[in-house]
């Protein structure tokens, strides 16, 4: 190699190793750090998703998460400060660290671990279909092929729904918008998670119904935070650990799924 070839090579690296150690920041703090420097915990949800968070009458958002995201809080010393938002700006949010941590019935999946970190799972769902009540016309995965679907965007829900061939998917702001859609006539079925879905039947289900033979796998649901942020995410899991063992998760599905 010519003299002056490796001189630009040796400085080209030198230039990458000057950018690396920049990039990664020795005097940068951890995400626990921070948190607890500024004494506030800043949960990211959307409130449109009971048993596990919605607002009560008094706009506080209450629920399963929100019950857990408050022992967090609470073992680590802070403040608990929830950031409400449209359901599909969590993974910006946590991202830019508006957010500290995303707690939503959030379902682990491929896509999400490529962005982020999930803790310990702490409920198993499903999505479910849903139908108006006595519509025959839908009774296989097969037969959603080219039908109207309502979902919430962003969702997992959302996820399944694009991959039908042929489906026009309307994607609302929330599950409960998606089944008035559904009743209305205006999609002709809705996929969505089944706990919630359960919820919103229960409540204004007179109408709808979940078609029974139509079966997706199973899904889990963690809370999330920016990647490599092991700290804090040793932290949630050792109240989420806790939580599980003692049978507190339990009480409280059955303590907000009563509830409504
Ligand atoms: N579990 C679903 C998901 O993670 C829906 C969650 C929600 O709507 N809050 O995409």
């Amino acid at each position: 190699m010519k003299s002056w070839k490796k001189g630009i090579a040796a400085v080209l690296c030198a230039v990458m190793v000057m950018g690396l150690a920049a990039g990664c920041g020795g005097s940068e703090k951890s995400a626990l750090d921070q948190v607890k420097e500024e004494g506030v915990l800043v949960w990211g949800t959307n409130s449109e998703f009971p048993p596990f968070e919605s607002k009560n009458g008094a706009g506080e958002v209450v629920g399963v998460d929100a019950e857990i995201m408050a022992k967090v809080a609470e073992k680590m010393g802070v403040k608990l400060q929830v950031e409400d938002m449209d359901f599909d700006s969590l993974p910006a949010a946590l991202q830019s660290g508006k957010i500290d941590v995303i707690g939503a019935g959030y379902t682990e999946d491929e896509e999400r671990l490529k962005q982020m970190d999930f803790s310990t799972k702490y409920f198993k769902a499903k999505q479910v279909v849903v139908v108006r009540k006595g519509d025959t016309s839908i009774k296989s995965k097969d037969d959603l092929k080219n039908k109207k679907i309502g979902v919430q965007v962003g969702t997992t829900g959302d996820i399944e729904a694009t991959e039908i061939e042929g489906a026009e998917v309307s994607r609302n702001a929330s599950m409960l918008l998606a089944c008035q859609d559904l009743k209305n006539g205006q999609v002709d079925a809705v996929i969505a998670d089944s706990e919630t879905m359960k919820y919103i039947l229960q409540n204004m289900g007179e109408d709808i119904e979940v078609v029974q033979d139509i079966v997706y796998d199973d899904e889990y649901y963690g809370l999330a935070v920016k990647k490599g942020e092991s700290e804090l995410l040793d932290e949630i899991n050792a109240v989420l650990q806790e939580m599980i063992d003692n049978g507190e998760i339990d009480q409280l599905l059955i303590k907000y799924s009563a509830q409504g």
